[in-house]
């Protein structure tokens, strides 16, 4: 699964899992009734594992369009004993017929499972068969239903991962039981129908069509998937394998099915040969979906894509392409390592992830169409120190006590530090010897189930070492350790030089050992070269580098030039103020960006001051000549933009520096007017930042054609982020501005950022009532929709709006997080507990995280974090406040 598409959507998700950190579970029955919730414990998954084996699955669906759809699942398999009850997942349906071994039963049935008798059942081959209705769900998981406004067609697509395989069909909706799948489906004539395996045969019966899809090779249920609706289909039979892709026939204009095909063709080839394993399915099919929760989904020859991010009402820029490869690439390489061989259980989720993150790098890397992508994954690794920092960091494999659980984990550290970890084995161990590895592991458990402990075994004999020390250190000890030179000149010679490491959080005082480049830079002739560099092993408190004595004095030293290392470099004082100044001034671009990284590091960590940050950005953002770093600078403007309006916003220095920031863009945006992926970057960033009156003044004349940005287009995304920041600072007559504009664009984006428009008003009447919707757990609106709502509820700069349901927001927490479902809660949880950047609102978070002892694991987390990113944006606050009072 791929999370978050852009940053504009990107995905909170994640949970403290605290006291769990406690010893596995063993899997081992207890012989106890299974508990009565709407998840499965890892206990009872076990168990049911052992007993239960050889299940295949025969569906039957009849999907007419309407809000409910019926079915029939029948589910063979052996059991090895019938000494107890066995349960059968299935929510939320009405029963129609359950029939056991031939035998008509009457249900015992709680909405969540199916309890069989043990004396209905039969030790070796037994058949259950569940006829039922259900409503189709709205939130994005089971067999979601969406109606496109634009043209009435309703489309359908499911998404189980990871245990919503039951909202669509009766099932042992655990990992480990893999399954076949046959498949049968009646839907309206125009429809298509897509699943794991092609169709074999389409019955023509009127106005509607029968589909037969034949049984799939084995696969775990969350794997599996089935889409219907009347799609519009792109077809490649050009390569190895046949490519299909659909998406909406209203948004089939925003399509490019030529990247999609390009991209599709060269990775199957890419992985077919990495892996020494033909590609296990027998067609590529690949599914843009609407108010898709996930960036996109692995499902079994049939992959799931969000729409936003993956098309554009203009031609896509190289970054939205490049993010288009990358994610492809990444649910490719999960047929193979997630779908072919599954984790066991979902303490397993991050291999699965970090894996796909690894390889989708690789793949990229050798592919040359994009040309940085290891900066990107330098750039992805960011957000893996910053939560691996935190208060709230575990280690990379964790416990997960139920399939509530599943997804506590999903953040950077499951995705990118469990990727730099594996890069890191790969350059331990040797590129040949872990493809070797990996072949081994994958050739062993094909169609079948792993863990850890078989990988890293797999490897271990591959390399002809014991990788388990390695394991123990990196994948079950949480925590970043900070590493940073430090060294004395003589003559302008190094005299001493050491390597210090630090725990980045003294709650988690561990010290690695770690292979890492060391890079002295000197300033010659205005450019900052490259005069030394060494490989090191460093471990513990101190390393000496005797090597480096007598080098020639650095003015920069960088210890992980190359990004070999997964540690955060504080640079040295010397090195901090030569990055200052020097910026611009090297080759380089993976070093840039790191100091790039190193200025925000420092406004964050207080060793500069806001305004210092900004000023400085401002300086090296319009000679950034590489459009990746040029991203990642505009970024830095954006995040100084944010600190700002949170506490200083209308002040004199807000108003000037904003002039400034204004000023800066806007000219960058003109003199790369001739470059159009440049130029987008400085437009969004324009956007995004425009307070004073006469920025917000040009974004309505760019939207009424009055004024033009340089000849960039202002597509239709465009004109709703203009429209959405007009309306975030109440522009005269911005609110009649979002009616005209559904009345041009009907589309689900087009709805959504309506909405976002609307929300983001400082209006608190209209504010109030979407709180109220939202915390009424409204089921009247999807949740794409509230998901949007309160994203848009409190942005910076609307601190003193925030602040008049702050209290009840805190109040109500664990009682809305106790009736909410998990998916609603990950979300809520991530955008809607107050912070305001003052001492008051520290304290009160810190109060109510005394307070609340029994939330969630997520909402827990998502407290402390927020509580973490108060205190630190009080301190930088502080930082500010004292330059401007020293002024
Ligand atoms: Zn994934």
């Amino acid at each position: 699964m791929y999370l978050s598409v852009c940053s504009r959507f990107t995905i909170l998700l994640g949970a403290l899992l605290s006291a769990a950190f406690a010893a596995p579970l063993h899997a081992q029955s207890t012989g106890a009734a299974r508990a009565e919730t709407p998840y499965l414990s890892q206990e009872d998954a076990a168990a049911r594992s052992a007993r239960v084996s050889n299940v295949a699955y025969t569906l039957d669906f009849t999907l007419t369009g309407e809000p409910t759809f019926t079915a029939t699942s029948r589910i063979d398999f052996d059991l090895i004993d019938t000494a107890a009850p066995l349960t059968v997942d299935l929510n939320n349906a009405k029963i129609s017929a359950l029939t056991v071994n031939g035998k008509a039963i009457t249900p015992v049935y709680n909405q969540w499972f199916i309890t069989i008798a043990a004396s209905d059942l039969r030790v070796g081959r037994n058949t259950v068969s569940v006829s039922y209705g259900r409503e189709h769900s709205t939130n994005g998981e089971g067999l979601h239903r969406y109606v496109d406004k634009t043209d009435g067609r309703v489309y359908l697509y499911s998404h189980f991962e990871p245990a919503a395989a039951h909202q669509m069909f009766a099932a042992f909706d655990q990992p480990d039981l893999k399954a076949t799948y046959a498949l049968t489906a009646t839907a309206p004539k125009e429809w298509f129908v897509i699943s794991s395996t092609p169709e074999t045969r389409i019955e023509d019966l009127g106005t509607t069509r029968r589909w037969t899809f034949p049984a799939t090779p084995k696969l775990s249920p969350y794997n599996f998937s089935m889409h219907a609706g009347p799609y519009k289909m792109w077809e490649d039979r050009s390569g190895k394998y046949p490519m299909r892709l659909f998406a909406r026939q209203s948004l089939a204009s925003q399509v490019a099915p030529q990247d999609w095909f390009r991209f599709t063709g060269r990775g199957l080839e890419y992985f077919d040969d990495y892996f020494g394993i033909p590609y296990p399915f027998k067609k590529y099919d690949q599914v843009l979906v609407p108010q898709f929760i996930y960036g996109a989904m692995e499902n079994a020859a049939a992959v799931t894509f969000a729409e936003n991010g993956f098309t554009s009402p203009s031609a896509m820029t190289t970054a939205q392409r490049q993010g288009l490869a990358s994610t492809i690439l990444h649910e490719m390489a999960h047929q193979w390592f997630g779908d072919l061989v599954t984790m066991r259980w979902w303490n397993g989720l991050w291999l699965n992830e970090s894996f796909a993150s690894y390889m989708a790098t690789l793949a990229s890397a050798q592919s040359g169409e994009f040309d940085n992508p290891w900066l990107s994954q330098y750039r992805s690794k960011q957000g893996a120190y910053r939560t691996d920092e935190s208060i709230t960091t575990h280690p990379i494999e964790v416990p997960v006590p139920s399939s509530a659980n599943a997804f506590d984990n999903i953040d950077a550290i499951t995705y990118n530090k469990g990727a730099s970890t594996l890069h890191q084995l790969r350059q331990l161990i040797g590129e040949e010897t872990f493809r070797r590895g990996v072949h081994e592991y994958l050739v062993r458990h094909s169609y079948g189930n792993a863990t850890l402990d078989d990988f890293i075994g797999a490897l271990s004999k591959a390399s002809g070492r014991d990788l388990q020390p390695w394991a123990q250190e990196w994948l079950y000890q949480p925590g970043l350790n900070k590493l940073s030179a430090e060294f004395q000149c003589r003559d302008g010679k190094l005299s001493t030089f050491h390597l210090q490491q630090s725990a980045a959080n003294a709650a988690y005082p561990t010290l690695r050992s770690q292979l890492v480049q060391v890079g002295l830079f000197n300033v010659s002739k205005g450019k900052l070269v490259l005069t030394e560099k060494q490989a090191v092993t460093y471990t513990g408190a101190s390393t000496e580098v005797p090597t480096l004595i007598g080098k020639a004095c650095p003015d920069l030293v960088y210890p992980n030039v190359g990004d070999w290392g997964f540690v955060k470099v504080v640079l040295d004082a010397k090195s901090f103020s030569t990055a200052r100044t020097q910026l611009s001034q090297i080759e380089d671009p993976l070093l840039r960006s790191m100091l790039w990284q190193s200025l925000t590091d420092g406004l964050l960590d207080r060793r500069l001051g806001l305004e210092n940050y900004i000023e400085t950005t401002l300086v090296n953002a319009p000679k950034e000549t590489d459009y990746t770093l040029l991203r990642q600078a505009l970024g830095n403007i954006g995040t100084g933009r944010s600190y700002l309006r949170r506490f200083a916003a209308g002040s004199a220095v807000d108003r000037q520096l904003s002039a400034k920031m204004e000023t800066t863009v806007w000219t960058g945006l003109l003199t790369d007017k001739a470059n159009r992926d440049r130029a987008r970057s400085w437009l969004d960033t324009y956007i995004d930042i425009a307070s004073s009156d006469a920025a917000l003044a040009r974004l309505g004349h760019l939207l009424s054609g009055k004024a033009d940005a340089g000849g960039v287009e202002i597509d239709q995304d465009t004109r709703w982020a203009i429209i959405k920041q007009l309306n975030r600072h109440a522009v005269p007559g911005s609110d009649a501005l979002i009616k005209q504009e559904q009345a041009r664009d009907n589309s689900e984006s087009g709805q959504l950022s309506a909405l976002s428009a609307t929300v983001i008003r400082p209006d608190a009447k209209a504010k109030m009532a979407w709180l109220g919707k939202v915390q009424s757990l409204d089921n009247s609106e999807p949740f794409a929709r509230l998901r949007v709502a309160m994203g848009a509820l409190y942005p910076g700069g609307q601190e003193a709006l925030s602040e008049t349901s702050a209290d009840q927001r805190l109040a109500s927490l664990a009682d809305i997080d106790q009736k909410a479902d998990r998916v609603f809660m990950r979300s809520y949880a991530g955008r809607m507990i107050p912070s305001t950047c003052t001492p008051a609102s520290v304290d009160r978070l810190a109060k109510a995280i005394s307070a609340n002892t029994n939330l969630s694991a997520g909402t827990r987390r998502s407290l402390l974090l927020a509580h973490e990113n108060d205190v630190r944006c009080v301190a930088i606050r502080a930082v500010f406040d004292q330059v401007q009072a020293n002024k």
